[in-house]
């Protein structure tokens, strides 16, 4: 149960002072969801995007001009728009022994002016203050007091982002109550860290972000908002390890194969299995023998051979009679695996099964009695997998390939459910540390760090649009000699449409020169009809495949020698590696043309050369990491933000290997978070609403 004394905080903000029904309903568009009003919580863990200094001066001389002004003055006139002129602003003028200001307003409520302005009173007037004709005027003031509640004039008022329908004032206000609402709560941090950073305690903290003393308190990158920051991801590492903890405790069975059905695919395969394979499958295989959960990531390049491992890995589980499935983040992906994988199961004895949402009517039916009752031992297919209705006799292991493509939420849903399943994660994607960190917590790795023998190296060329009859003539050559030609259509903009309509041209253009030798392939198309495109591409019957970056992920056509990406430019490094990684695959030499229109941007420049250079998966994700910072590097919104609401990785990305450290250990020391500071990281939890992860303590 979350401690009650966090209740105020999850109320709804109605409970605040002055925000009635009609403000509530704005806040919850604002800050709640379907299943939720906004809460006070909401407002507090909403930062501030600056402040505003309200701080008095001294006299109308000395305020400061085209700035924000805050002045005592005398009302001494109102000048009301000349009757002839009714679209003339009513005018105000106050002064004291320094000089004076004239306030401007426009469409004015003259009654509210009398009464608010009255001549001859004192009044606190703050608000931007202009010269217009070397005269002082202020249109509009922001606030206009009674010197008497100059007291309730915050001398900093902190700004929040675009907030429809509500205005600064208030949320400044209600912000402000928010803070109000805070508890003053037992430190979850380590006293000896907290001295390090120079934190300030979490209340104060809330305090100054909401309520600042003073502009130090507030401007630029706060100490405040790095503490509340640190806060949240210690709550995620914290709730990560704990879900780590759980799972490879969970499992308590142990997966032991003798080898024969292993012996039996490695015969049936074209090629032997290099040394990273092997070591991998090593890997692999301890961790499956260990009555605990595995946990593993194996991360190699393109093209490196991660499937055979994952094959190898499902029939060690079959040996132990227990069954697998390999989840594709693609429909297309997933059938290719399918078929690939297909003949090397049966040449073990081993019934495969594709199941994606496609599989229909009696055709599903049928694979779903085969998995309930075993006779189905690996299952490939997409993330409908783990809908519900889809039951296993004996599930042992569960790998999901390109892990890139799927987020956090689908990890979760993995973990949930709730059978001690062993877990491999394949990707091709180097990813660097901290980012692991974020999504993975803490996870066992294995990397495949040479290609398969025989390789040869790629060609890549880049060549301006403009000589594209000469491209279409080297295609054509290419495809004279036997070769098979990826041609990638641009990404127009964050539009299929777009881009469906794009390789459609490119399609129309290109079969007038080569008819039906060439094919489409593009995400809009209907199930069937990318089967078919592909199946003809694979079986050799096109020769050509006009595509959008559906191909990118895991397709595997090793006669294809010939990629050609048109508007490289408008391509991400990461993503001309990974479609450059479909070709090279087999025997003969390749060569990659990446069609670009100049002029070229420095970035686009820079990509386009280091894609010329190398072919070297990691030193091009650590290039692709310096021309555009860490957070794009997965591609956040593909993969789904690690669901932070305060801390950012640009700006707090340092702090994740301490909030890693600090939660690995804690979780050590006391695994159930009993101790006093175990206590008061339970409330850290409940806060940040990682408290799922207490629900697991008390499972273990
Ligand atoms: P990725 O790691 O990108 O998923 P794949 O598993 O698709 O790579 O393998 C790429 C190609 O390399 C496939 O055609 C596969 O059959 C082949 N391959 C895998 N392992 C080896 C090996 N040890 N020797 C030669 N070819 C291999
Ligand atoms: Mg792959």
């Amino acid at each position: 149960m979350r401690p009650s004394l966090l209740d105020p905080l999850f109320a709804p903000v109605t409970t605040l002072p002055g925000v009635g029904p009609k403000l509530g309903k704005l806040l919850d568009k604002l800050l709640g969801d379907e299943t939720r009003p906004a809460r006070v919580i909401d407002l507090l863990f909403r930062m501030p995007t600056g402040a505003i200094d309200r701080r008095p001066s001294a006299s109308i001389a000395d305020a400061p001009i085209g700035d924000v002004a805050t002045f005592n003055a005398q009302v001494t006139e109102h000048r009301p728009a000349p009757p002839t002129k009714a679209k003339a602003p009513y005018r105000i003028i106050v002064e004291d022994e320094t000089g004076d200001v004239t306030l401007v307003f426009f469409h004015a409520d003259v009654r509210h002016l009398l009464q608010t302005l009255p001549i001859g009173a004192y009044r606190l007037i703050s608000g931007k203050l202009e010269l217009w004709d070397g005269m002082r005027q202020m249109a509009h003031p922001d606030r206009i007091l009674d010197p008497k509640f100059a007291a309730t004039l915050p001398a900093i008022e902190p700004v929040y982002g675009l907030t429809e329908g509500i205005s600064a004032r208030v949320m400044t206000r209600i912000s402000a109550a928010a803070a109000e609402k805070c508890p003053d709560l037992a430190e979850w941090q380590d006293p000896s860290f907290l001295a390090k950073s120079g934190f300030p305690p979490f209340f104060e903290a809330m305090q100054a972000l909401h309520h600042p003393p003073d502009l130090k308190a507030i401007e630029g990158d706060t100490i405040a908002r790095r503490r509340v920051a640190y806060d949240e991801l210690l709550a995620s590492q914290i709730a990560l390890a704990l879900v780590r903890r759980q799972q490879k405790k969970q499992a308590g069975r142990a997966t032991a194969g003798d080898g024969a059905l292993r012996r039996r695919i490695e015969g049936a395969l074209p090629f032997t299995l290099t040394e990273g394979q092997r070591q991998a499958l090593n890997d692999i295989h301890d961790d499956m023998e260990k009555p605990e959960r595995m946990l593993r990531l194996l991360q190699g390049d393109v093209g490196s051979g991660k499937t055979v491992v994952a094959l190898m890995a499902m029939a060690a589980a079959a040996e132990a009679g227990r069954q697998s499935v390999l989840m594709a983040p693609t429909e297309i992906l997933a059938r290719q695996h399918a078929e690939r994988l297909t003949p090397l199961a049966e040449a073990a004895g081993l019934k495969l099964a594709l199941l994606t949402g496609r599989e229909k009517g009696p055709g599903r039916a049928r694979v779903l009695e085969g998995l309930a009752n075993g006779e189905i031992a690996i299952a490939v297919g997409t993330h409908a997998l783990f809908q519900e209705g889809v039951a296993f006799r004996d599930l042992a292991l569960a790998i999901v390939d390109e892990q890139h493509r799927f987020g956090v939420h689908q990890r979760l849903l993995l973990g949930s459910k709730g059978e001690a399943v062993d877990i491999l994660v394949m990707t091709a994607t180097p990813i660097p540390r901290t980012l692991s960190l974020t999504w993975f917590g803490d996870m066992d790795i294995s990397v495949l760090a040479e290609k398969p023998a025989g390789r040869k190296p790629i060609a890549t060329k880049a060549i301006s649009l403009d000589r594209y009859d000469e491209v279409v003539g080297a295609v054509g050559r290419a495809v004279e000699a036997g070769a098979q030609v990826y041609w990638v259509c641009p990404l127009v903009q964050e539009s299929d449409t777009l881009d469906v309509a794009a390789a459609q041209e490119r399609f129309d253009a290109l079969r007038e020169f080569f008819g039906d030798r060439v094919g489409l392939l593009h995400g809009q198309m209907p199930g069937r009809d990318k089967d078919a495109a592909m199946s003809a591409f694979v079986a050799g019957q096109t020769r050509i495949l006009i595509s959008t970056t559906v191909i990118e992920v895991g397709v595997d056509v090793p006669n294809a020698s010939v990629m050609v990406i048109e508007h490289a430019e408008r391509f991400g490094l990461a993503q001309l590696h990974q479609l450059r990684g479909r070709i090279g695959r087999g025997s003969t030499a390749s060569t990659c043309l990446l069609l670009y229109k100049g002029p070229l941007g420095p970035v686009a420049e820079a990509r386009l050369t280091i894609m010329r250079e190398t072919e070297d998966g990691f030193r091009i994700a650590e290039e692709d990491l310096r021309l555009r910072g860490e957070g794009e590097v997965l591609g956040t919104k593909q993969s789904g933000s690690p669901d932070w609401q305060i801390a950012q990785l640009e700006t707090d990305g340092d702090l994740l290997a301490a909030a890693r450290d600090d939660a690995r250990l804690l979780i050590e020391r006391d695994p159930h978070l009993e101790g006093p500071r175990g206590e008061a990281v339970r409330t850290l939890l409940y806060l940040f609403e990682r408290d799922v992860a207490i629900r697991l303590l008390r499972a273990g």
